[in-house]
Formats: C-alpha cells, sequence, structure tokens
C-alpha cells in the first residue's frame, strides 16, 4: 500500500488553499489507529486525511496491502476473498480502490523521475470474457525491466474463433492503430525524446516512431521462436535481442492470474483487467525487480 503522505491534509472540499483547524481525533474502527479529524473555517467542514482519497470509508483497510501481493502473485480474487474472510465483490472493490490510489502516487511521483532512454516496446495478447474478444496489452519496458506503461486494444480474432466470436458477440473493431498512437502520445511523457527504442519487426512500428519519436534511434530484431512448453513468451535459438520485454512479458504471463495461459480465470472488463495490472506493475517495480 503506498504512503498516506502523498495526499495533502488541505481541506478537501474547497478549492483553494484556506485556513483549517484540528477538531478533535477519532479511533478509526477497521485498523484501531487514532486519527485526527480538521475543521476548514471557510466551508465549517470537517474532514479527516482520508477524506475524499481512495481509502475513505473503506472498512477493510488491512486487505489493501494483501491485495498488491496477492494478485501479483497469481491469486485468483475468489481464492483471496476465502482466504481473508471478505466477498469477492469487496475484494474487486478493494483491488479497484488500491488501483486509484496507484495511479493518484504514480502520477505525483512523475515529476521526480527522470525519463527513461532506453525502452523495449512490444505487445502481448489476452482476452476479456471470452477467448474470441481478444485484447492487446502494450507494454513499455525499461531496459532495467521496469514497467514504464502499458494500455490495451481490442481486436477480433481470426479464424474459427473470429467466426464463432462474429456470431455470438457481434463485429468487433480493431483499436489497434488508434491506441497505439494514444500510447506514443503517453510514453512521449515519460521517455526521452532522443530515447533508444527497441521492438520487433511488426510493420506498423516504425511509422509510429517515425511520427512521435523523430530523434529516437529505432532497432528493430526479427522475432524469434517461443520456445516450446512454458509462457510462449521466451525464445529459443540463442540470444534473444528482445529478452527483455520478452523476459517481463513472461512474468507477467506468470504472477496475474488471469493472463496465463489455459486459465480458466478470465478478465471479465477492461477496467478490471487495468486495474489489476496497475496493481503488477506497481509489484513488480517496486519488489520483483531492484531498481534504484
Ligand atoms: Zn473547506
Amino acid at each position: 500500500m503506498p504512503s498516506t503522505r502523498a495526499i495533502q491534509a488541505e481541506c478537501p472540499f474547497c478549492d483553494r488553499p484556506t485556513r483549517v483547524h484540528r477538531f478533535g481525533r477519532f479511533n478509526r474502527a477497521n485498523d484501531g489507529s487514532v486519527q485526527q479529524r480538521y475543521r476548514c473555517t471557510r466551508c465549517r467542514r470537517t474532514y479527516s486525511r482520508s477524506t475524499g482519497t481512495p481509502i475513505w470509508r473503506m472498512r477493510r483497510l488491512d486487505l489493501c496491502s494483501v491485495v498488491v501481493h496477492e494478485v501479483s502473485s497469481a491469486k485468483t480474487q475468489r481464492r483471496i476473498a476465502l482466504q481473508y474472510q471478505a466477498s469477492r465483490n469487496t475484494v474487486a472493490r478493494v483491488i479497484r480502490r488500491v488501483a486509484e490510489f496507484i495511479r493518484i502516487v504514480e502520477l505525483s511521483e512523475r515529476q521526480m523521475r527522470a525519463p527513461e532512454v532506453s525502452v523495449y516496446f512490444d505487445e502481448m495478447e489476452t482476452f476479456i470474457h471470452a477467448r474470441a474478444n481478444r485484447v492487446s496489452i502494450m507494454l513499455a519496458v525499461s531496459d532495467r525491466r521496469r514497467i514504464v506503461a502499458f494500455d490495451f486494444a481490442e481486436f477480433p480474432a481470426v479464424g474459427k474463433l473470429g467466426r464463432k466470436g462474429r456470431k455470438k458477440y457481434g463485429p468487433r473493431p480493431d483499436r489497434r492503430p488508434a491506441e497505439r498512437c494514444n500510447f506514443f502520445v503517453r510514453l512521449q511523457g515519460l521517455v526521452e525524446p532522443t530515447c533508444i527504442l527497441k521492438t520487433d519487426e511488426h510493420r506498423a512500428y516504425p511509422k509510429l516512431v517515425k511520427a512521435y519519436f523523430p530523434h529516437a534511434e529505432h532497432f528493430r530484431f526479427k522475432a524469434m521462436r517461443p520456445r516450446y512448453g512454458d509462457y510462449g513468451e521466451l525464445r529459443q535459438g540463442g540470444f534473444d535481442p528482445l529478452f527483455t520485454i520478452n523476459h517481463t512479458a513472461a512474468m507477467l504471463r506468470d504472477n496475474v492470474k488471469s493472463l496465463s495461459r489455459k486459465t480458466w480465470c478470465t478478465a471479465k472488463k477492461m477496467g478490471g483487467l487495468r486495474d489489476v495490472l496497475t496493481l503488477y506493475a506497481y509489484y513488480h517495480n517496486r519488489y520483483l525487480i531492484r531498481v534504484s
């Protein structure tokens, strides 16, 4: 769970800085801690430090740090609920709240972080709700294996699965070209314009790099054959120049339950998958890899 210190104790109801007074203390029931209450002199409303934050009025605060660890360790939400005696709706809600919190903290930390100078970009495939509803996960990974950014784009399945999907769920648009552009716009804020960009030989990438990173050095590598018997992300045939991002993709498949292959566990909605990946990226960057 990120520190609550990132959030200021200013009046959450007023749109400008006001004078606030301390206004008694209370025992927070869910963790037994003593919390300071404040009152704003302008709007006269009282609040505590968690007012207006994603953990406001949350009863199961104990689950916050639990879900970050468990979701990133290939556990299903139902199993987390069973283990920690909560309902699965509670677990789903906590994941959503914690993901919101992580996004706020990351936004405030972004200014302090130097832009990346060497980045890998690739996409991995998964699905939402049914295997025919394909989703591409765009992934940018630094040369030190930090997950810099990720996003999603839906696209139609091909072949037999595609025909089945069209019949059952209707036509599915291919949003990959548009979403790739959005993703690269986001990357511009996170990566140095003169960076080194490494990708495979996908034919859409040179145009993208030229449009959004005209001063970057773009290296393209031929994708190697997937290694048999694991997640289909690592390669066989000697040295893999894209090992860094392929290994990160393999970690995602191994550590996020709904991303593993042949899984029973499916993400039902894009928002849920986004929250789970937000938690995982946080856990990955902070605990699984050691980057100063
Ligand atoms: Zn106020």
